[in-house]
């Protein structure tokens, strides 16, 4: 999809801040069953780019999910390219360690076009811009360091665009990548207006009772390997339609499974939609990302991702084999 003919290169923040100035029209893209950092972080930045007089869409394959709808200006995120839009555009990628993970709904984009921000420990540096710092707790936390060096005002908007990043990906303040300057850039962001009741509530609190139900049903199967350092369990199109619930309400429930007394790794196998998605969570001994590549997917250290290619048996066997490889 991309054509590429200039070499992979890390970006500077002047750099990149540079050609964010330079440009005048942008396309902010969220990958794949979106979270609150891919789209923040893209919103976030967005908003700023249009305080600075720049034109600016959204793009993102899948519809906004129901707990990120509160986000300012969700409502102009869509899988619409506009006609008019202009050859010099430049597309940020936003919270993606590959290209692939913004889906198959993309238009053919020059590389000379993509900025790539992001906090992945093996992003493939995709664009001819690659923004990406494995050190930071978001994606949003890498937009915010482009925003200061622009000196670009950051709004109630923004701010709360910015602190779901990292309420998202800290697991709200809980994981270890929740560091004092953290804590720090969120005070930050609430004095700015970032509106943290709104982000607990509808991110962390606001549980339809069918996803509830669901909780149960994935408790139900829980199974217990490995001396008890690992426990997994699965989704299938039967549990959701017994509990009335649906792919958006499994969001969270790997963390369920990882916060069980001794274990080490978690794994839960999404088994609907006709495809396997993995989700893996590890407390921090054995590195997931690491493992969730030995067979295609990647992520973080602690938390990490696949779509697996088979059957439930299959795809359960082989991620057992990966983790014990990478010491689990
Ligand atoms: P989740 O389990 O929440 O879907 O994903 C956890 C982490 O793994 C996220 O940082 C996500 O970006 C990453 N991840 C999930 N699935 C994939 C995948 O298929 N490929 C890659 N490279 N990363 C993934
Ligand atoms: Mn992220």
């Amino acid at each position: 999809m991309i054509e590429s003919r200039t070499a992979p290169v890390a970006s500077s923040t002047q750099d990149v801040a540079a050609e964010l100035r330079a440009r005048s029209c942008f396309v902010m893209v969220s990958h794949v069953k979106p979270d609150g950092d891919t789209l923040g972080a893209g919103l976030g930045l967005g908003i700023a780019l249009k305080r600075l007089g720049k034109r600016v869409h959204y793009f993102q394959q899948d519809p906004v999910p129901r707990n990120l709808r509160f986000l300012p200006e969700a409502e102009h995120v869509s899988r619409e390219i506009p006609g008019d839009l202009p050859a010099d555009a430049l597309w940020v990628f936003c919270d993606m360690s590959d290209v692939g993970r913004a889906g198959e709904h993309l238009p053919p984009i020059r590389r000379e076009n993509i900025l790539d921000i992001d906090h992945h420990l093996g992003n493939t540096h995709f664009g001819a811009l690659n923004y990406v710092l494995p050190a930071e707790c978001s994606t949003g936390t890498c937009v915010i360091r482009l925003l200061r060096e622009l000196d670009a005002p950051v709004d109630a908007a923004i701010a709360t665009c910015l602190l779901t990043t990292v309420m998202t990906d800290t697991g709200g303040f809980m994981h270890s990548n929740t560091t004092p300057e953290v804590l720090e850039l969120s005070a930050e962001l609430m004095r700015a207006g970032a509106d943290k009741e709104a982000i607990t509530e509808e991110i962390f609190a606001n549980k339809r009772v069918a996803a509830t139900r669901l909780l149960g049903l994935i408790v139900d199967k829980m199974q217990f390997r490995l001396d008890g350092r690992y426990c997994y369990s699965y989704v299938d199109d039967a549990m959701l339609a017994a509990s009335g619930a649906d792919g958006e309400d499994t969001e969270d429930t790997v963390n369920v499974l990882r916060g069980q007394e001794n274990v080490d790794v978690a794994a839960l196998f999404k088994a609907y939609d006709g495809e396997i998605r993995v989700s893996l969570r590890s407390r921090g001994r054995v590195n997931v990302q690491a493992a969730a590549g030995r067979l295609g997917g990647g992520g973080h250290f602690r938390a990490s991702g696949l779509t697996y290619n088979g059957t439930l048996d299959e795809a359960v066997a082989a991620v057992e084999a990966a983790l014990v490889a990478e010491g689990l």
